[in-house]
């Protein structure tokens, strides 16, 4: 089967939920392809969450520019689409004269990029700001305009915004081959071959992570080669009070060894760069133990017993260059590349969707913005954080909310089905885990993944031992589950 829109868009990471977000609004049929069976399980599943300010990337550059508009644009996207984001601001944190000047840099790079009312300050404003910063830091580059968010929840809030003014999204569809014709109005048209169905296009946007390369060449475009940037991050349990983001003073290829707070209180010390094998995702010993030493560094009082997790994955890199690449192809018109957006991608991903729809007004794609569009993504209850009377409220309405199935989360049945039937909605365990926590929690589902496969065969009715825990072929069960309702 064949299917034809105005336009595809590759991938359904940030960068590709983002730009369907921001392309919605147009009168156009856009359809997000990706290979995966679910968003968010690229570059996107596995990082840090940080909205960094864009201090950091070199002046002039694309990832300068998206990386401070980015940050900037973060507190609407977040009303908007409610997700939940912490604009907490942040510290590097320096140790000495050497670092002082670095800092004096990064304040000068900030300005450059237009990152507002960055400052150098002293030890006494280090421990208000964050009491359990080092005691050591002599000075520090305060940024108050860095946050952090829930990098799936931000996926996952862009495509179902999309979904709901009209973008199809299609899963479980690698794009295998890519045709390239013109067509009797001279544009180009594209014919994206899938396991899933063909698709049809005018006009391509690549959002391919690192499969980005791949896509260009299918097309005839630009030829690139990824470089797999591979990085560990550790996950701490909850903490009284969520820790501001505190960095060191950055190498020439990674911002360093990071601790910071997240959205849902959890401690995250985030990451390593080492350049491996395409698709390596497994964590390193002497990662984990050089991220927990950084750590210890900016925050001597770290106990890091309480780790819950460790996980890695591959900043999409452009080989030769640490820059992102937005733009139309020079090689195929109609082509339009979101490739290369390693880190900071999640902090980028509205600027770099702002960006794109610029490029395409720029390249004469015709934008009428559609009367019924609707900004607004209406987020789903989350019962750990109601209120009481919401909580009495929403098992009033169904005593399916006050069946506790995750106990570290505090995550109800009733939750998971809202998981499992909102669209586009989760297919897997850990589908269900990135939407509403059910198994992100310090037992890591070990008393819930059962009950959630039930809960899942039920919903998509089918047998347990088809469910998945993630992607296709990843079952869980052989047989009958015992004593699971
Ligand atoms: C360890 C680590 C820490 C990081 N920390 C931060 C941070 O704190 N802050 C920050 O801003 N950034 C951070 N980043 C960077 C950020 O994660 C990435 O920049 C961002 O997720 C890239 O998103 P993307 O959508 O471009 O790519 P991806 O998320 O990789 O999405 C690409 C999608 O394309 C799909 N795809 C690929 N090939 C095909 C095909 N042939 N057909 C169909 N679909 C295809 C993939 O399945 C995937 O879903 C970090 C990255 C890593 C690895």
């Amino acid at each position: 089967m064949t299917e034809t829109f105005d336009i595809a868009i590759v991938g359904a990471g940030i960068t590709g939920c983002a730009i369907a977000r921001q392309l919605a609004r147009f009168d156009l049929s856009i359809c997000v392809v990706e290979a995966a069976n679910d968003i968010a399980l690229g570059a996107s599943k596995a990082n840090g969450g940080l909205v960094h300010a864009g201090y950091d990337p070199t002046p002039g550059t694309v990832k300068a520019q998206v990386n401070a508009r980015g940050c900037e644009l973060y507190g609407t996207w977040a009303q908007e689409l409610g997700f939940l984001f912490c604009r907490t601001g942040s510290m590097v944190l320096g140790f000495n004269d050497e670092d002082r000047a670095h800092l004096e840099q990064l304040r000068c790079n900030g300005l450059a990029n237009g990152v507002p009312e960055l400052s150098i300050v002293g030890p006494d404003r280090i421990h208000i700001l964050e009491p359990r910063a080092s005691a050591n830091a002599t000075c520090a580059l305060w940024c108050p305009s860095t946050g952090f968010v829930d990098p799936f929840e931000v996926a996952i809030a862009a495509l179902e915004n999309a979904v709901a003014n009209g973008v199809t999204f299609m899963r479980s569809a690698p794009v295998e081959a890519i045709e390239v014709a013109g067509s009797d109005d001279g544009a180009t048209r594209f014919t994206l071959a899938t396991p899933a169905g063909d698709v049809r296009c005018r006009y391509l946007i690549n959002a391919a992570g690192n499969g980005a390369a791949d896509i260009s060449h299918m097309a005839g475009a630009e030829e690139f080669q990824m470089v797999w940037r591979q990085g560990n991050i550790v996950v701490l349990d909850k903490e009284p009070r969520t820790l501001m983001p505190l960095y060191p003073v950055p190498t020439p290829v990674s911002k360093g060894v990071i601790v910071t707070g997240t959205v849902h209180g959890n401690t995250v010390i985030t990451a390593t760069a080492a350049v491996r094998e395409p698709g390596d995702t497994q964590t390193y010993a002497s990662d984990v133990n050089a991220l927990l030493t950084g750590a210890r560094k900016l925050v001597p009082d770290l106990d890091t017993r309480r780790v819950v997790r460790a996980f890695a994955g591959g900043r999409p890199v452009i080989q030769g260059t640490n820059d992102f690449f937005i733009g139309q192809s020079a090689v195929v018109p109609g082509l339009f590349q979101a490739a290369g957006i390693q880190s900071p991608g999640v902090a980028s991903a509205p600027a770099i969707a702002e960006r794109m729809e610029q490029v395409l007004r720029n390249a004469g794609v015709t934008l009428r913005e559609r009367a019924d569009w609707d900004p607004i993504r209406l987020a789903p209850d989350d019962f750990d954080r109601a209120p009481l009377a919401r909580k009495e409220e929403l098992i009033e309405s169904d005593p399916a909310w006050g069946q506790i199935v995750c106990r570290c989360e505090t995550v109800p049945e009733a939750e998971i089905v809202t998981a499992i039937r909102r669209r586009p909605g989760a297919v897997s365990v850990e589908g269900v885990k990135r939407r509403c926590r059910a198994g992100m929690g310090r037992c890591q589902s070990g008393f819930c993944q059962s009950r959630v496969v039930a809960i899942l065969a039920r919903e998509l009715d089918c047998d347990p031992s088809e469910v998945l825990l993630e992607d296709a072929g990843s079952w869980l069960v052989e047989g009958p589950l015992k004593g699971v309702r």
